[in-house]
């Protein structure tokens, strides 16, 4: 990603969707940036698409295919964040800054052709770094790439963040800049949790969990990417100017409690199937079906019984469609499928996890004390999930996070 440059200075800043939501929120985001300016920064910018645009633009696709994933799709949602940062970069200009708004294509944010779940494969720095020097801030769209045969793809719902950490290892930068609508990474999701509490330090390892379980304050990759390349990770309120959370390598953080976060992804849709054909066959044939379709099939279970092999898998339900079509096919003679949504899933996250056993026995007490059916277990080192009706979700979220002592100082 670009040769290493130690950038006095230089900062990647991230603006979400809700920071640049309306008119008034872009130009108190152009406010900000200016502000840093006058205190010696020089800022790169992303932004996102204002809120909401990006589910509208998914769902004028749904009323035409459900089914396509393909470059059209693409180059669809990739259009919200054309309409920001013209915005930013007009409400930058107004007040005297000289701002260029760059595509994808025209930094050179260089992906793999896996429409909506593109991987970014390198950054190029030059054009950036040239606007930087010469004392211009770039306002780059989050969320999109382009391939090699200049296509434009993204990144995955979500992926401005890593457009950032992927921009801030390219100019070698160590740090980042997420500007969000919570002031912090908290120990819960707070819309969820009303007692959660802020996490000043955070373990990349953690922060990875979580965003791989669902926990939409971090993009998955942008952790992937930050871990890779060093760069920290710094979120951060866009409308209070206080410090939030850091993310940091292991070593760096204060403390380590045994749990340190219960993470939850509510879009989580799961699949019974039963009987199917014995053996990891079927199995293998499957998931290579949904993997070729860019479907991440996240909990897998099989067990069997004289009836006979049953399978259960839960997906993202954005995914939903697809391994529908694709069952439809593959799916053999006799077998039913079962389609459970309304799902969540719920996990503890901690690296204390490690070295303290009862973590498993006490987070499923908590789960039988709520009478909260279980439709999917699995755990790791550092984290225990479980799929729930998400009916059910806010009781064990909250019940969770007071067994496992995070609401106490
Ligand atoms: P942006 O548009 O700025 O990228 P997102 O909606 O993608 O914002 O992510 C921020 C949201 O993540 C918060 O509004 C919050 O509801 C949610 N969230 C989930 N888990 C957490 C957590 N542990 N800490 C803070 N926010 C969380
Ligand atoms: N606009 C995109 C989305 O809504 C990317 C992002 O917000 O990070 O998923
Ligand atoms: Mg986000």
């Amino acid at each position: 990603m670009g040769e290493m440059k130690t950038q006095a200075r230089l900062m990647v800043k991230k603006f979400g969707g809700t920071s640049v939501g309306s008119v008034e929120r872009i130009e108190a985001v152009a406010a900000r940036v200016w502000e840093d300016i006058q205190q010696g920064q020089r800022p790169v910018v992303v932004a996102s698409a204002m809120s909401g645009e990006t589910n509208r633009l998914v769902r004028l696709a749904g009323e035409i295919d459900p089914f396509n994933r393909g470059m059209a799709y693409d180059m669809l949602l990739a259009s919200g964040e054309q309409v920001s940062i013209a915005l930013l970069a007009m409400a930058l200009e107004k007040r005297g800054i000289r701002a260029v708004p760059l595509l994808a294509h025209q930094v050179g944010i260089q992906t793999d052709s896996v429409y909506s779940k593109a991987r970014i494969q390198g950054v190029k720095s030059e054009r950036l770094m040239r606007l930087v020097d010469e004392g211009v801030v770039p306002v780059v769209a989050g969320f999109q790439g382009v391939t090699l045969e200049d296509r434009i793809t993204t990144l995955g719902r979500g992926g401005s963040d890593t457009t950032a950490v992927a921009l801030a290892a390219a100019l070698g930068s160590s740090a980042c800049e997420i500007y969000t609508d919570v002031p912090a990474v908290f120990t819960a999701d707070p819309r969820l949790v009303p007692k959660a509490k802020e996490v000043p330090f955070l373990s990349f390892e953690e922060m990875m969990e979580m965003a791989s379980l669902g926990s939409k304050v971090l993009h998955f990759r942008c952790v992937e990417l930050a871990v890779k390349f060093g760069v920290k990770i710094h979120v951060r309120s866009t409308f209070e100017k206080r410090e939030g959370t850091w993310v940091v390598p292991e070593g760096e953080r204060m403390e380590a409690p045994v749990v340190s976060s219960v993470t939850h992804d509510g879009q989580t849709v799961v699949f019974k199937l039963f009987p199917v054909p014995f053996g990891p066959g079927f199995l293998a044939e499957l998931f290579e079906h949904l993997a070729e379709k860019g479907v991440v099939v996240d909990i897998i279970t099989q067990s069997q019984n004289e009836e006979g092999q049953r399978l259960a898998f839960s997906v993202n339900e954005e995914d939903r469609p697809l391994v529908e079509k694709t069952l439809q096919t593959r799916l053999p003679e006799g077998s039913q499928v079962v389609v459970m949504d309304q799902m969540a899933k719920i996990s503890t996250v901690g690296v204390g996890m490690r070295n303290h056993p009862g973590v498993a026995a006490r987070f499923f007490k908590v789960l039988h004390e709520l009478n909260i059916p279980l439709h999917l277990v699995t755990t790791s080192e550092i984290k225990i999930s479980a799929v729930i009706d998400k009916e059910n979700l806010p009781r064990a979220a909250q019940s969770l996070h007071r067994a496992f002592s995070l609401e106490e100082d």
